[in-house]
């Protein structure tokens, strides 16, 4: 395996056929960083800045969390970095921000929601990624968007933020690139009217196969439901795609099924060129790109698009995968 490490490192995710795929790490810690150098990321996918608020015994200021987003930019020296704003509720909870209980909480106030409900802590976050960008190329991630109206909200905090830095005459980077994740149907849905709003886009398909099934992403009895070969995930992740290209935005898959080589195949083939994942899933998945032609893969993945039973998706991948591999 250590072998394996030092001969991917250097190399840049290629098929078989030549065709380019760029591999960047999903992180949360600081020590993560070094774990993606290792592993040979093309920088940072995904930024979860969730994971410094949770380890922590009250919110983190704007000194601390600028120092700390910029640790990150500066350990991946030159190559991209996605910041994540805030992306709470749900299952992962601050211990000294109690939200009121709520019966559905992955259907209630989570992620951005929050985070526009509390404009000021908002502020600060967009405020220190900016800070932050003066140090590399960042770009700044929304999650959980499921309308125009709350990426334009957003954007309106990120106008206030330039400015109250201005006004301090506090440095910062003027242009950084804005995505949304594409976690919720509705994004899917509105995928071409939110491209015209942004740069780019991350499919959460974590989050977004959950809600497309109704199906818990951490409830084992629906463990069953909650599957990302679904005819209807697998469109929409192909709507997505189309769109991304047709208006010539950035899309990075962030999801786990991006780490799962019959998923992978079936990602690859519909023309998904830019991954995020757990650093230590990268090297295999150069090693399985090395085994696998886009042209191959575009085919079968017309073949399963026309497929209307899971199942019968898997198998066909499967197949494909072993004469492949
Ligand atoms: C996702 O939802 O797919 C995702 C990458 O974000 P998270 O797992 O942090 O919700
Ligand atoms: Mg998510």
């Amino acid at each position: 395996e250590q072998h394996k490490l030092e001969e991917f490192r250097e190399q840049q995710g290629r098929t078989s056929d030549g065709i380019r795929v760029v591999l960047r790490a999903n992180i949360g810690l600081i020590s993560d960083i070094d774990v993606a150098l290792r592993n040979g990321a093309n920088g940072v996918g995904l930024y979860r800045t969730e994971f410094p608020y949770m380890t922590r015994a009250s919110f983190p200021d704007r000194d601390e969390q600028y120092h700390l987003y910029r640790r990150v930019v500066e350990g991946f020296g030159g190559q991209p970095v996605t910041i994540r704003t805030l992306d709470i509720g749900g299952d992962k909870a601050l211990p000294y921000f109690s939200p009121p209980r709520e019966e559905n909480p992955f259907m209630g106030w989570r992620s951005v929601r929050v985070s526009l409900d509390n404009r000021d802590i908002f502020r600060t976050q967009i405020e220190a990624i900016l800070m932050a960008g003066q140090h590399g190329p960042v770009k700044m991630l929304f999650p959980m968007i499921s309308s125009l109206e709350e990426i334009r909200a957003c954007k309106a905090v990120i106008a206030e933020a330039r400015a109250n830095l201005r006004r301090e005459g506090v440095g910062f980077a003027e242009e950084i690139p804005l995505g949304v994740m594409i976690e919720v149907p509705a994004a899917v849905m509105l995928a071409p009217q939110l491209a015209l709003e942004v740069d780019f886009f991350a499919l959460g398909t974590n989050d977004l196969i959950q809600y497309m099934l109704a199906a818990d992403r951490n409830n084992p009895l629906v463990n069953k439901y909650y599957d990302p070969l679904h005819p209807a995930v697998l469109g929409a992740l192909r709507q997505v795609t189309r769109v991304a290209k047709k208006l010539e935005k950035g899309l990075c898959l962030c999801g786990e099924m991006g780490s799962d080589p019959i998923t992978f195949l079936a990602l690859v083939g519909m023309g998904i060129r830019e991954f995020s994942m757990p650093s230590p899933f990268i090297p295999r998945t150069k090693a399985l790109l090395k085994t696998i032609s886009a042209r191959e893969a575009r085919r079968a993945s017309k073949e399963i698009l026309a497929m209307a039973d899971s199942q019968q998706i898997r198998a066909y991948l499967q197949r494909e995968l072993k004469k492949s591999g």
